[in-house]
């Protein structure tokens, strides 16, 4: 199943279960507008390479679209599609004035110099021209996509404005880099906020996360501050996965040791020198108590989700369960926290930011933590309330719970004309 399909066979799921009304339903079974660019580069040796990007705008009923731009071969319109949708409903569960969105540019980042990457990604933004805006569609950081990359985005977008308009679309993006517009603690936010939904799901199950062991796959942005989270609660990381490799210590890992080995240059964790090297097969089917997909999409599926001895997924990554996976673990016993919650911190932290700047106000690290803390608490709860009240499990809990807001906004404000 394709990552736009698996999207629809969830949102038809939770839409049969709350009875939505139809023509709500078609509505946000399309997308509003899909933009494909071509654009060509100049590279460092003096060639011109053509690029293709994309920004998928699925729905902006409850505000300005937002969503992450992704630097990666696997970046198409399937992939686009899917992911802007999954911001709608992630944006709409966390209570947010957003609708979703999603893009990115197909191509392997490592291939290309620094300087290749700044080009790349100012044409990128000179495409989209007045697509994306501060009030319109505000993307952000996501898979190979860095904070100094969202500075280029924001300083070419103003730019191109006349120059008393400059300052005032400085939140064109979010994920900007503190001193550029950027949010204390948006670095981290993602990750944070899937380990408040894991300690909220500790306290549910009555159980402490100190000495629980964990495995996750990606060590970029999410994955890296996730098991920097959770090691301070006393959570044990014995096994890491990433584009380069699987690396196994029953012992535990050092997630700041590893994270100055894998970060540079895209290195990854392969020939760390904390762990030893295991087959990428064995990885989902190791013995610990949790795991944390912190990568890309259709990772745990029918074929593997039979081996996993895990009680909770919590989905770091977008999309991390696809073909039948969430089927096999629910009858399984395992709990999973969906995406659209789990991962919510970053979109949550990106309103902190388009805030800050809409309001020219700068807020502070204890600030931005504790104000993510107790909306992510609050949508954790709702969701769990949701599941028992609707009999159902988390994921389609959540769902009904986005799709009933964007269904009343609709009802309240009729469709024009
Ligand atoms: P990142 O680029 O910082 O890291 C991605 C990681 O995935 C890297 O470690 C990479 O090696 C690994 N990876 C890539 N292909 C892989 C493969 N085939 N097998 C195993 N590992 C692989 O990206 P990120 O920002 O950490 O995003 C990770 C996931 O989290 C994505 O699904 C993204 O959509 C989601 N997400 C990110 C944010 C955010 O704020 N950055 C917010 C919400 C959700």
């Amino acid at each position: 199943m394709g990552m736009y399909e698996n999207v629809k066979h969830q949102f038809d799921k939770a839409a049969d279960l709350m009875g939505l009304d139809d023509g709500v339903r078609k509505i946000l079974s399309i997308t509003n507008t899909e933009i494909v660019v071509h654009f060509p580069v100049k590279l460092d040796n003096g060639t011109v390479e053509v690029f293709t990007g994309y920004r998928v705008q699925h729905n902006n009923a409850l505000g300005p679209y937002k969503g992450g731009l992704r630097y990666h071969a696997t970046v198409d319109i399937d992939a686009a599609r899917a992911l802007a949708t999954w911001m709608t409903w992630k944006t709409s569960l966390a209570g947010l004035p957003y609708g979703g969105a999603k893009g990115g540019i197909q191509l392997d980042p490592k291939k290309y110099s620094n300087s290749e990457l700044e080009r790349i990604t100012r044409r990128y933004t000179f495409a989209l021209g007045d697509n994306i805006g501060p009030e319109h569609d505000i993307p952000a950081p996501d898979v190979n996509t860095t904070a100094q990359m969202m500075a280029w985005i924001a300083d070419t977008y103003m730019s191109t404005k006349p120059p008393a308009e400059r300052s005032k679309n400085q939140h064109v993006v979010t994920g900007k880099p503190v001193g550029s517009g950027g949010l204390e603690g948006r670095d981290r936010a993602t990750g944070f906020g899937v380990v408040i939904n894991i300690k909220e799901w500790a306290k549910l199950r009555g159980k402490s996360l100190r000495g629980m062991r964990f495995i996750v796959q990606g060590f970029g942005n999410v994955g890296y501050w996730t098991s920097h989270f959770l090691v301070q609660e006393g959570a044990v990381l014995i096994a890491v996965q990433d584009a380069t490799g699987t690396i196994y210590n029953s012992k535990g890992i050092n997630p700041e040791k590893l994270n100055e080995h894998a970060a540079p240059n895209y290195t990854g964790v392969k020939g760390f020198s904390g762990a030893e090297s295991i087959l990428s097969e064995h990885f989902f089917g190791l013995e610990c108590d949790f795991i944390v997909p912190a990568a890309l999409g259709n990772q745990i599926t029918g074929e593997n989700a039979g081996e996993i001895k895990a009680s909770l997924v919590a989905e770091g990554a977008n999309g991390p369960l696809g073909d039948g996976a969430d089927e096999i673990l629910l009858a399984k016993g395992v709990d999973i926290i969906p995406d659209i919650l789990c991962n919510s911190g970053g979109v949550i932290a990106s309103y902190f930011e388009w805030l800050q700047n809409r309001n020219g106000e700068i807020w502070y690290m204890d600030e931005v933590l504790s104000k993510l803390e107790a909306r992510l608490i609050k949508s954790f709860d709702r969701v769990v309330k949701k599941a028992a009240e609707k009999k159902t499990d988390w994921r389609t809990a959540a769902y009904v719970e986005a799709i009933g807001r964007i269904e009343l906004a609709y009802k309240q404000r009729g469709i024009f004309p």
